[in-house]
């Protein structure tokens, strides 16, 4: 342990660091260690019982029971939100080695390959949440922030202004970098936007933004959520992943450089031919990457395709690409890959790690994503769709986890061991879910028969 680190920290007054993991679930899970204490977390790390966290599959007893956190001590920083704590990330270790049901190195693995061909993949997380307090009905946003077209809303957005700033000062002392912050479609829905960073650091900095504006909004007496659909008839949120690969050489490979033509570039939407195998991988593989980017059965009732409750969702709904369509899987922007299925439920490395996956089978089989489509396909009727050979996303849980698994691609990149954990366990939600007889349905049916 650098001293120096620990005096410098002593010195903003950081009494204990809260050493932090991801579950399976995307859940900030960990323990606090008082600042002295925090090279034995550096090694040997700090101990778990395995088999109480989700996803580990870690047995009861014996050797391989015990789930050690290390500290990756590129992560350690304060947390101004909080003060007196800083925080650190912990990599899963167990039996000594790197654990392969541990999110973060499953991501590190997936870093790893693209570091091999002089790559790093550039991600954009861009988080979509409500801000809700509790009245008699239950929870939502205040009655006065009721809005018909509430997009880019000014009083709603300035009457929730100490949540914001005390949010944005905090993730930018831990250099985040907020540069957009807005009302988003949804009554009681925002956005904030920070800067890109490597794909390990943006699945770090997703779990540092989450930690905070659920204790900043707690302190506020009010309730931040990223479920992905909280109200039937309102857009849900999502989590977009902006995408770019840079070289060694400060390059962008997936984008066509400016002594490129476009005809180089085919489909002249700014993407590099590369570029164009590296959709073509998110697309081949999108319905097992849904069950990874959107894995509960709250997330199909944002992707759901119509337009019946929420009126337009903008979330997608169909296997496709465009320059500006929201209504399908990725957009092209600035010669970046917005994928846009991901919501919030994720965890950030294992969606993240399918991502590089999957675009990294595409560039090595040199897939095709197709042409692009600017209609709305929201609009279009089935015949439409199929002259088009677009293909519905997985409409559910179910459906996601089973494409999941026969993704053989996927499985052997992110690891068997992961991928059945996931999928066991996401098998058993959707299980439990249709087993479930809803109030809608006893209202609906009781009587009726
Ligand atoms: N809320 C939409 C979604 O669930 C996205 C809206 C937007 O494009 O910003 O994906
Ligand atoms: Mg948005």
């Amino acid at each position: 342990m650098d001293t120096d680190r620990l005096d410098a920290l002593r010195a903003q007054g950081v009494r204990y660091v809260f050493a932090q993991f991801t579950d399976i679930h995307g859940a900030a899970k960990g323990k606090l260690v008082p600042l002295a204490q925090l090279a034995d977390v550096v090694s040997p790390g700090a101990g778990f019982s395995g088999p109480s966290i989700w996803g580990t599959g870690l047995p009861r007893n014996g050797p391989r029971s015990e789930y050690y956190g290390r500290a990756d001590l590129t992560t350690l920083h304060a947390m101004p939100w909080l003060p007196g704590y800083a925080r650190v990330v912990l990599d899963g270790y167990v039996a000594g080695e790197p654990f392969d049901a541990c999110p973060r190195q499953v991501l590190r693995k997936q870093v790893a390959r693209l570091a091999a061909k002089g790559w790093l993949l550039n991600a954009g997380l861009e988080p979509e949440f409500f801000l809700l307090q509790q009245g008699a009905g239950g929870y939502d946003a205040e009655a006065t922030d009721t809005l018909e077209k509430p997009s880019y809303d000014t009083k709603s957005l300035l009457r929730r202004r100490s949540f914001l700033d005390k949010l944005t000062t905090s993730l930018n002392e831990c250099g985040l970098g907020v540069y957009q912050i807005d009302h988003e479609d949804a009554t009681g829905q925002f956005e904030v936007n920070y800067h890109y960073a490597d794909a390990l650091r943006a699945a770090d900095n997703f779990m540092l933004f989450k930690m905070a504006a659920h204790h900043i909004a707690e302190e506020e007496g009010m309730l931040f959520s990223m479920m992905p659909k909280p109200f039937a008839e309102r857009p849900g949120s999502g989590l977009h992943f902006h995408l770019s690969l840079a070289d060694d050489d400060g390059h962008a490979p997936l984008a066509l450089g400016p002594a490129d033509s476009a005809e180089q570039g085919g489909r002249a939407l700014g993407l590099s031919p590369l570029g164009y195998h590296f959709l073509g991988g998110l697309l081949h593989h999108a319905p097992a990457l849904t069950a990874l980017c959107a894995p509960t059965v709250n997330s199909y009732k944002r992707l759901m395709c119509g337009e019946s409750l929420s009126g337009t969702s903008w979330a997608p709904a169909f296997i496709g690409y465009g320059d500006n369509n929201r209504t399908v899987a990725a957009r092209v922007v600035h010669g970046r890959v917005e994928w846009r299925i991901p919501d919030s439920a994720a965890n950030p490395y294992l969606a993240l790690a399918g991502v590089i996956a999957a675009g990294l089978d595409g560039i090595e089989r040199q897939l095709d994503p197709g042409e692009p489509v600017n209609q709305d396909v929201y609009e279009m009727s089935a015949a439409q769709r199929n002259d088009l050979g677009l293909r519905l996303l997985p409409q559910n849980l179910g459906e996601a986890v089973a494409a999941l698994r026969v993704d053989s691609v996927l499985t052997a990149s992110l690891g068997a061991t992961i991928v059945h954990e996931f999928c066991a366990l996401k098998q058993a939600e959707w299980l439990e879910y249709s087993q479930h007889v809803s109030a809608w349905e006893t209202a609906r049916y009781l009587q009726r028969f």
